[in-house]
């Protein structure tokens, strides 16, 4: 392996300790930063990622509640529960976990979000702050990969750094953060043709598809940081993820692993968002 790792647990461990250590002086001062965590229905996968939210948040000292609710909730009952949040001067970061029921309209409830508490940052105010530079909160997948760019003391300036998928909560928020830092940016998805051609060019690559090896190590000019949000399923069931590190590993100069690698980072930022909302709230 010629690739060193950007070992996703290890960063974020670190970040965690800086987190409850923040969270200790807010509560010197009589404020306990907290999160509430809000789930509809019963999608397995969504019952794993809340747990895991909640805990996070216990382990590092803050406040967390978590709101459960039957499948049947109606939207102004889901919208009601969001308002009380707003008003809750014990909760600092509200997160709507997605998906939502077919009945229930996400962007309305995303909307109905104080952007105060929009911690996962995907409030059209996060959104456009984002965009602008202005204070907001970022979204907390790229967030985090920005984090492990930083982690490697990594310049993007002039870098060329391409990006592949163009969703709202990754591959856009992605592209205006590296933006931000004077990176040239590049953007493919599902449409793109010969994205060979525009990663053998890269200098920094971030996948975010959902689909196995769409990045593989022909496509990887050596050196290059390639950074793998993607969350699959292999033969074997095992989670895996967009690139085939296997390959890739012995060409990029840094990368991330699937698990450990982006996956846990997104949860810190999570963290990190919430202490950053509850610190702003108690200027
Ligand atoms: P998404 O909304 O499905 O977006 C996927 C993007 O990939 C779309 O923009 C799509 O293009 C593009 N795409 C599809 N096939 C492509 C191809 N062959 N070549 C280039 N681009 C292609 O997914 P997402 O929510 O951004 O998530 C992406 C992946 O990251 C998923 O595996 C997800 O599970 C994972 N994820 C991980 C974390 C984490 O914490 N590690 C967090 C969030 C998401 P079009 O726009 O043209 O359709």
């Amino acid at each position: 392996m010629t690739a060193q790792l950007i070992d996703g647990n290890a960063l974020s461990k670190q970040l965690r300790t800086e987190v409850a250590t923040r969270a200790q002086a807010l509560k010197a001062q009589g404020v306990k930063p907290g999160l509430a965590v809000v789930l509809v229905g019963d999608n397995p996968a969504s019952q794993v990622y809340v747990r895991n939210k909640v805990k996070a948040c216990e382990d590092s000292g803050l406040h967390s509640v978590l709101e459960k609710y039957e499948a049947t909730m109606t939207e102004a009952d889901l919208l009601a529960r969001v308002e009380a949040l707003n008003n809750d001067p014990a909760i600092h970061g509200i997160l709507v976990q997605l998906p939502l029921p077919a009945h229930i309209d996400a962007q309305k409830v995303i909307e109905a979000i104080s952007p105060a508490k929009d911690v996962d940052g995907f409030h059209i105010a996060s959104a456009g702050a984002l965009m602008t530079g202005m204070p907001g909160f970022w979204p907390c997948t790229p967030y985090g990969c920005m984090k492990m760019l930083d982690s490697i003391g990594y310049d993007l300036r002039g870098k060329h750094a391409v990006v592949i998928g163009r969703s709202n909560i990754v591959g856009k928020p992605m592209a205006l953060m590296l933006l931000q830092k004077d990176a040239t940016v590049t953007v493919a998805h599902s449409r793109t043709q010969n994205l060979k051609a525009l990663t053998l060019q890269a200098d920094v690559i971030v996948a975010a598809v959902g689909k196995r090896n769409v990045l593989t190590a022909d496509m990887v000019k050596p050196g290059a940081v390639v950074l793998d949000v993607g969350m699959n399923r292999n033969d074997e069931g095992k989670l895996c993820g967009d690139v085939d590190f296997d390959g890739v590993k012995e060409v990029a100069g840094y990368i991330t692993p699937v698990p450990g690698g982006v996956g846990p980072m997104t949860i810190t930022m999570l963290l990190v968002n919430t202490l950053e909302a509850a610190e702003r709230a108690s200027k």
